[in-house]
């Protein structure tokens, strides 16, 4: 299978890897599902871990719940059915001396075409137990020629990522070649020497050595400490870049003083809190200058981040600017579409605010209040009409979903962009500013209430100022977080009951489904929304009206929803975690979280600041049905956390990035993702690129640092 034909001369690291080995049409799409174009790109794709073969498990020594790898020769290979749904099913058993066991592929018939009794295969995935035994489902496989040779005299073998068709074995075998046929010199590190030194990291090229082929666990560990300096290290350089790029653009000048703005805050039905004020002040402090703001404002759920955007769009339009405030969903961009009109009607000039979305457009005020009124003296008008005005530069203030970022909405003078719940949107946010990069860029104003762990936020917010929001509203009781184990649950319902009764509502959200597939997941998820709200229905809660809201609902029928919900026309919501970003119900008091361990906990505490936003007292309660000891310890972090912060950080300590929300958005890798957990490295990395921009803000002495940081820019640039 694996023969290999490769020019025995050198290697040249840009060629094709369909130059250098022979690779089928099949393995040829599969490499390129992997990213995998040139030889270069295979030493720069890492394994994600190590199989050490002193610690092989026999097949009668596996438990549940490992995750493992199980060696063995097949001794039976069928197709089969599933008896519930007739999904084609791929059945073999593996054995060894010690015992056999099932493994089971669903939807994959073609495994059976694969694998045929007598091979020797290496499976990996994780065991379970089910009504005939043990059995290991979907797991990744690899035919052996003999269990022996897998290791390869070395005690650690890398075992890669793979995809159909591109094998572990495949990955490494050919890796190695390369690996033997290259050679110091052709690699030029990025990294300057005496980093290098100083923080006692492998060059570049012993790295690559190490990685793939470690004789010891503390060579690999070396390698990957390394690439995840490397990459933090560039990151921190690109962030810190653009800031000295953004700080040589103009912008547009925005005056206003302490009195006006103090005169505007008035409109508020509430005192402002310090950490809002002074949030504001940063905001005014940064308008005042020439050079345009970039500032993340960071606060928990319900620490009232609105009112600071709201002050700061009014020091926009009192200045005769305009300001795009950007949300991560239709609800949301209505909910603050509503809260602007509600605080701008009460301004003596009339300010237009304009709503658009991929569904509908509207403005406010409505020239005929009364055709189409939503109630809010807003109407709807059509997307053209809209742009007009958008760009002639009558209407100030747009508020909007994605749709803002379309080419087609130009504005006259665009002064400030705010973007809500930010990590939503990852980097696309600077998508908005490059557009009219050669004129006077807008300020930036970024918010989100994901409380990411201070390395993280370090990196990926290197270029960006920070007002915190580290207080809440006064009169918030301090929410009741309760763990409930499968017995108490009618105690929790009756709990519920009386608080219903005495006029609160509640949130039931169901457990995330994971399913590879998104489109199924979505479905599945929808499936459990619509049974349990079938089931607190005629089982629990049959005296409440019960309304549902999920992903797969049309924006009206969400709105409607969500409109019955807050006139309290329903008393309970069953819902998705669509409810995480930031719908505002200050009566809904209660939350129900349904198979809890499967979020993380930072999602975990967004969801139960949902309903953290009253003088009420607030109850969340968290269902489990797993019972391991890590689930329950993690938990009970939630009862006693007193931030998002601890809970981000405890996360990254316990899950590991994959605990962290939205994680794929900030792209980092998986190894990058390890250097977060060492604030050390992160604020080395930092300190590093500091000090090489400080002397050198055109990199001339660093050609290579400038070669990657541009090539890294093209990349993105063509995603
Ligand atoms: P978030 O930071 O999650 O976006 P919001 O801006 O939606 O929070 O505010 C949450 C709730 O708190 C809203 O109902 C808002 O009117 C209210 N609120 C905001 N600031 C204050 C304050 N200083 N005092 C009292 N209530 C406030
Ligand atoms: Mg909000």
């Amino acid at each position: 299978m694996d023969q290999l034909w490769y020019n025995t001369a050198v290697m040249e690291l840009d060629s094709l890897i369909e130059k250098n080995f022979r690779v089928t049409t099949p393995q040829k799409k599969a490499l390129k599902k992997l990213g995998l174009n040139t030889l270069r790109d295979m030493l720069f794709y890492f394994p994600s871990r190590y199989e050490n073969f002193s610690e092989r498990k026999n097949i009668i020594d596996l438990r549940e719940g490992d995750k493992t790898t199980v060696y063995g020769k097949i001794v039976e290979a069928e197709k089969q059915k599933t008896q519930m749904r007739r999904m084609p099913l791929s059945r073999i058993i593996i054995g060894d001396l010690t015992g056999t066991i099932n493994a089971l592929w669903f939807n994959q018939p073609y495994i059976t075409n694969i694998l045929k009794i007598g091979d020797k295969v290496a499976l990996t995935g994780k065991i379970s137990n089910g009504k005939s035994g043990m059995y290991i489902a979907n797991p990744t496989f690899e035919k052996v020629d003999s269990y022996g040779d897998l290791s390869g005299g070395e005690a650690l073998l890398a075992v890669y990522p793979e995809t159909r068709g591109i094998t572990s074995r495949w990955l490494r075998f050919n890796t190695q070649k390369i690996l033997a046929a290259i050679s110091k010199t052709d690699f030029q590190d990025p990294i300057p020497e005496n980093i290098l030194k100083k923080y006692h990291l492998p060059s570049l090229y012993s790295s690559l050595v190490y990685i793939h082929t470690p004789q010891e666990a503390k060579d690999a560990e070396a390698a990957r400490k390394r690439f995840a300096f490397e990459e933090i290290f560039f990151i921190q350089l690109k962030r810190l870049r653009e800031r000295l790029e953004r700080e040589k653009c103009r912008t547009f000048p925005v005056e206003i003083s302490q009195k006006e703005m103090d005169d505007f805050l008035k409109i508020f039905p509430f005192e402002l809190t310090v950490a809002q004020k002074k949030s504001i002040n940063h905001i005014i402090e940064n308008f005042g200058k020439n050079t345009p703001m970039a500032r993340l404002l960071e606060g928990d759920v319900g620490s009232g981040k609105t009112a600071v955007a709201v002050a700061a769009s009014y020091a926009i339009v009192k200045n005769k600017y305009q300001v795009a405030y950007m949300a991560p969903t239709e609800i949301l961009a209505r909910q603050h579409f509503k809260s602007f009109i509600e605080y701008f009607s009460q301004l003596r000039l009339t300010t237009k605010i304009g709503m658009i979305t991929s569904s509908e457009c509207r403005k406010y005020p409505s020239k005929v209040a009364f055709e189409r009124d939503n109630g809010d003296g807003s109407t709807h008008i059509s997307k053209s009409q809209l742009l007009k005005w958008v760009e002639s530069g009558e209407i100030p203030i747009l508020i909007g979903t994605h749709s803002l970022i379309q080419k087609s909405v130009k504005f006259k003078k665009l002064a400030l962009v705010i973007i809500d719940e930010q990590h939503r949107f990852g980097t696309k946010q600077r998508a908005v500013l490059a557009r009219d990069k050669s004129e006077q860029i807008p300020h930036l104003l970024s918010m989100t209430a994901t409380p990411i762990p201070r390395t993280l936020a370090l990196t990926i917010y290197g270029d960006l100022d920070l007002s915190l929001l580290d207080e809440m509203p006064p009169g918030r009781k301090k929410i009741i977080t309760a763990i409930v184990p499968p017995e108490q649950r009618q105690r929790a319902y009756e709990q519920i009951r009386l608080e219903i009764k005495k006029g609160r509502q509640a949130f039931v959200i169901c457990p995330r489904i994971d399913e590879p597939d998104p489109e199924k997941e979505k479905a599945l998820n929808i499936k459990s929304v619509k049974e349990e709200a079938e089931r607190l229905r005629t089982e629990i809660f049959p005296e409440f009206e019960i309304g549902i809201l999920h992903g797969k609902m049309k924006p009206d029928e969400k709105e409607e929803a969500l409109e019955e919900f807050k006139k309290n026309e329903t008393q309970i919501l069953v819902a998705t975690s669509v409810i995480e970003v930031g719908i505002d119900i200050p009566n809904a008091t209660m939350i129900i979280i349904e198979g809890a361990e499967r979020f993380g906990l930072a999602q975990l505490h967004q969801l139960r600041g949902r309903v953290m936003r009253s003088s009420y007292q607030p109850y969340c309660f968290v269902f489990t049905s797993s019972d391991s000891i890590k689930t329950k310890e993690r938990l009970k972090a939630l009862e006693q956390a007193k931030s998002g912060f601890e809970l981000a950080e405890y996360d990254l300590k316990f899950r590991g990035s994959g605990g962290l929300s939205g994680v794929k958005q900030w792209g980092v890798s998986d190894i990058g993702m390890e250097a977060l957990k060492n604030i050390k490295m992160v604020e080395a990395a930092r300190l590093e690129s500091q000090k090489i921009l400080k002397q050198d803000p055109e990199l001339k002495k660093y050609p290579l640092i400038k070669k990657k940081l541009e090539s890294q820019e093209t990349k993105i640039h063509f995603e």
